[in-house]
């Protein structure tokens, strides 16, 4: 007898990340924090070794009145002012397309409400083959089939491989919702260029004669992209889509506020035709009422507070963030590229992650540990989080995992 319903798919969680950041705490105890490289973790953390957490960020909550963190959200979508000060903040000033913003529980909400107010169970999403691991259970949980591309063809996105996984989908199924989380693509730091992102709308529009479309562009990296405000540029791609097109963009103050734990995040919805966002804001209202109601109000109050009265500051305290996974990630590139240490093409963000085959990253996982250096096997590859790494630890990293990687191929 179970008591869970028949549909649902109950074999647990394999959480690939949490077992071996507790190796490399055992690993730490037992030899000291020097004999140990710990690239596993997945948040931005100081030359310290500490988790960042934007001065600014929290004093502003801080300075909020009790009765303002205590309260209820003045309305299931999100503050009114939340909702301006996201669109402000995300979209190109010269996006001329309709738009509603709709306040979700970090970035996981929006893509989760995105995806759950658009394909029916038994449908198909479409996400890449390297990607992180929630779209999968969001899918498996909504009862979803998966359909996936392959990233990349040599340096650049696999164009060729997303149009055919689309088309097939299309083949047999009356709607079409696809996944690009860009820029800074977890896990491989991927942007795709302007160029790129031009390609795939023209040929979205092209889908969209046969059904409609819907592209969920989970941007939860953008801020810490190398290029600032640039990093946005491609949006306005979005404003050639046709009117069978629907873009959700989620944003999430996890990593762009350092406030991973607030959970506060948004879905901001784009199309041609006012009544075509209107219709998508109001299942994603319905949603939020039924499953997590409303959203943080402190959050939501100090995401205003940062942009209305201290943005200088947030922007200077956040630059030098990004100005040192610039660093870092200079350096474990141009080591890797002196010794050979092959990785998929890095633009920008918080991980590097070198390409191999699932059997030979198996092996070299292990070979890694035996070397004290912890990492995140992701598929067809190893995941190095550099923004977790400390700069005197990405020094000479790259040829000490050569070294292993050479040693485990014979
Ligand atoms: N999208 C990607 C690619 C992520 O890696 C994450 C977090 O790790 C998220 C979205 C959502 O994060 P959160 O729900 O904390 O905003």
């Amino acid at each position: 007898m179970s008591f869970v319903k028949d549909t649902v798919n109950t074999t647990p969680i394999v959480d690939n990340v949490f077992g071996v950041v507790d190796m490399a705490n055992k690993a730490a105890a037992k030899l000291g924090a020097d004999a140990v490289t710990n690239a596993t973790i997945g948040s931005l953390y100081d030359e310290n070794g500490k988790l960042a957490a934007l001065d600014v960020v929290f004093d502003s909550l801080k300075n909020l009145d009790n009765t303002h963190l205590a309260k209820y959200a003045i309305s299931f979508t999100g503050n009114p002012a939340f909702r301006e000060e996201v669109e402000n903040w995300v979209l190109p000033k010269d996006l001329k397309l309709a738009r509603e913003v709709v306040a979700t529980p970090g970035g996981t909400g929006a893509v989760a409400s995105s995806i759950l107010s658009t394909l029916e169970e038994g449908q198909t999403l479409i996400i890449p083959e390297i990607a992180w691991g929630s779209y999968a259970l969001m899918a498996q949980m909504n009862n979803l089939e998966l359909a996936r591309y392959s990233l990349f063809e040599e340096d650049h996105f696999n164009l060729d491989s997303f149009k055919k996984t689309c088309l097939e989908v299309l083949d047999r199924q009356n709607r079409l919702v696809v996944i690009l989380n860009d820029p800074c693509h977890n896990p491989t730091g991927y942007s795709l260029s302007n160029e790129e992102w031009e390609q795939v709308i023209a040929f979205l529009n092209d889908c969209s004669q046969k059904a409609p479309v819907v592209l969920i562009n989970d941007i939860a990296y953008i801020d810490f992209s190398y290029r600032g405000m640039a990093a946005r540029d491609y949006m306005l791609q979005f404003d050639k889509i046709s009117d069978d097109v629907a873009v959700v963009v989620c944003f999430s103050l996890s990593k762009s506020m350092t406030s991973y734990g607030l959970r506060c995040g948004a879905a901001i919805i784009l199309a041609q035709k006012e009544e075509s966002v209107r219709l998508i804001r109001i299942v994603m209202e319905k949603e939020a009422r039924a499953i997590w109601s409303n959203i943080n109000n402190g959050a939501m109050e100090m995401f205003v507070d940062v942009m209305e009265n201290r943005f200088d500051e947030y922007d200077a305290e956040k630059q030098a963030y990004v100005d040192l996974l610039r660093q870092r990630s200079g350096i474990f590139l141009q080591e890797a590229a002196a010794c050979g240490l092959s990785h998929y093409p890095y633009k920008e963000g918080f991980f590097i992650t070198l390409d191999m085959d699932n059997d030979t990253r198996d092996r070299f996982f292990d070979a890694l540990v035996k070397k004290n250096i912890y990492t995140v096997k992701v598929n067809k590859g190893i995941r190095v989080a550099i923004c977790s790494l400390p700069i005197e630890k990405v020094k000479g990293l790259a040829p000490k995992m050569k070294e292993i990687f050479d040693s485990v191929q014979g």
